[in-house]
């Protein structure tokens, strides 16, 4: 693919970029880097400053002098004043950004415009969320006369490690909450996918989010991140990422008894009913698990069909899945773009062989995209049939467009599939009838479940796992509760 005709973002044109702390930028000490790839042309795009212990300890230090300065004190009204700020900044440069992570990240343009509309409904919500925290009052049985209430507070300093999969929606649900609250962030962003979020931290300085309030140190995992996770003086680690890694992080907290809040893996189940309708299901189902590549956490992998329909459904599955545009998301009419990295394209292309090896039938799919995309880390969207539950296709977590199609006959038998799995973050039913819809909503372990539509998302709603997809939720009225903490008052009058 030729990028060179394509609107190179500015931010790009100078390759070196370093860490944003305090309100500026900084090289790494060791003057290490990490080279950033175009997973669309394999080319090498930018080369992030590799941070580690020091620059984790000076990005801290700074959102500690922030959060104890006037910034955890500021009003409601100023807190919501600068999430409107930050609102007007991503109505301009949210395109900009959309299109650092189709360099970044190989998002299609096409997706961009849905994640920035869905990053500006998040800070409207959280803008509103800002005005309207507190505790209350609550009558008590004491003897004597006391006034019993709860006021809240803003937690500290909060650590976010974010995936690279939606980079900046990740970097918003702390950014968000951490302005609405009074809170200050420090932001791990993937090594994969660090671009847009290093670009957002400058944006939002120049709206005049005051030094030190949101800093960002890039690097790895192992080095910068698990710096972050163990820092004494972090107050709470908001995680999206990997089961394992979650697992880690957990450990590295017990350091101080950090407040966590753990958005983990997922293997999500998506049940499809003989009485569903099909011109709806095959391509409700498909992008379900197709959308951003595969590369979502609540993508419904696991696809139940009920035996009945399996013929009918595959062959509808295929014939669809066929139609999807594969290249290069630049183009505006890209539906999938390229996996993130070549470790993730040999690890897809893995679980390919590995479903093969397993006796599933590959309806439609299953290679490497070559030719003019052969620089870049394309795989055909891939369609498995016949997928036993046991099998590891059906079981382990490939973050990639892989669907398992595996038959079941009745609901009960659907539920039990469905649920055997260790991971519980999405899951949707496919049926007309609402009482089947109504059994599975009750009955599928997950932290949601979609009926007749899969992945819609409201930020005032909310999101979040249980089982080993985590927990804590984002979005929702609960959100903000993880940048606070409650003190419980008692006043005597007596
Ligand atoms: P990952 O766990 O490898 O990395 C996530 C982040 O953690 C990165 O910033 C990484 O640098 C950092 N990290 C790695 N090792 C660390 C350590 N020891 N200590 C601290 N930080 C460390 O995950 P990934 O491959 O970047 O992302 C894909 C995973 O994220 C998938 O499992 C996906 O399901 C999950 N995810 C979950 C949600 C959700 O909301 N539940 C959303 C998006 C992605």
């Amino acid at each position: 693919m030729n990028t060179s005709a394509a609107p190179l973002p500015s931010f790009l044109v100078d390759p070196d970029k370093m860490h944003f702390i305090d309100g500026a930028w900084l090289a790494s000490a060791s003057g290490q880097t990490i080279e950033t790839r175009n997973p669309a042309t394999g080319e090498v795009i930018a080369r992030l400053a590799r941070g580690g212990q020091e620059e984790i300890d000076l990005a801290v230090a700074a959102a500690r002098r922030a959060f104890e300065g006037r910034w955890s004190r500021i009003t409601p009204s100023q807190r919501h004043g600068l999430l409107m700020r930050a609102h007007a900044i991503m109505e301009l440069h949210g395109d900009e950004l959309a299109l650092l992570e189709t360099y970044d990240m190989g998002a299609p343009v096409s997706r961009g415009l849905g994640i920035r509309s869905f990053i500006l409904k998040m800070i409207e919500y959280f803008a509103a969320q800002a005005m309207n925290w507190g505790g209350e009052t609550i009558p008590n049985s004491l003897p004597g006369q006391f006034t019993t209430m709860t006021i809240k507070a803003p937690v500290g300093v909060i650590g976010g490690i974010i995936p690279w999969n939606s980079p900046m929606v990740g970097a918003w649900w702390t950014i968000g909450g951490a302005l609405a609250t009074g809170c200050t962030v420090v932001l791990k962003p993937a090594e994969d996918a660090s671009l847009s979020v290093l670009r957002l931290a400058e944006l939002l300085a120049e709206a005049g989010i005051p030094d030190g309030v949101v800093n960002v140190v890039t690097g790895l995992g192992a080095e910068a991140g698990a710096a972050l996770a163990v820092h004494a003086d972090v107050d709470r680690i908001a995680f999206t990422g990997s089961t394992v890694t979650g697992r880690e992080v957990i450990r590295a907290s017990a350091s101080n008894i950090k407040r966590l809040s753990l958005e983990l893996g997922g293997k999500s189940p998506d049940i499809v009913f003989a009485d569903a309708d099909l011109a709806k299901a095959v391509p409700g189902a498909a992008m379900g698990v197709f959308n951003n590549s595969g590369q979502i956490c609540y993508a419904g992998t696991r696809v139940f069909v009920q035996r009945s329909i399996q013929e009918e459904f595959v062959e509808r599955m295929a014939a669809f899945t066929s139609t999807l545009k594969v290249g290069s998301p630049l183009d505006p009419d890209v539906q999938l773009g390229p996996l993130i990295s070549e470790r993730q394209l040999s690890r897809v292309l893995e679980y390919i062989e590995i479903g093969s090896f397993e006796g599933a039938s590959l309806a439609v799919g299953g290679k490497r995209l070559t030719g003019n995309l052969a620089g870049g880390y394309f795989v055909e969207p891939t369609v498995f049939d016949n997928v036993d539950n046991g099998m590891r296709v059906a079981q382990e977590e490939i973050f990639g467009p892989v669907m398992s199609v595996i038959p079941f006959d009745d609901g009960e038998e659907a539920l039990r599939l469905a649920n055997s799995i260790e991971y519980g973050l999405g899951g949707a039913v496919w049926t007309d009838s609402v009482s089947t819809a109504t059994r599975m909503m009750h009955g599928i372990k997950a932290g949601q479940v979609w009926v007749n539509c899969y992945g819609q998302m409201d930020p005032a709603v909310g999101f979040g796992g249980c089982k080993l997809s985590g927990y804590g939720w984002k979005g929702g009225s609960e959100h903000l509760e993880g940048f606070l903490y409650k003190k419980a008052v008692t006043i005597s009058a007596n």
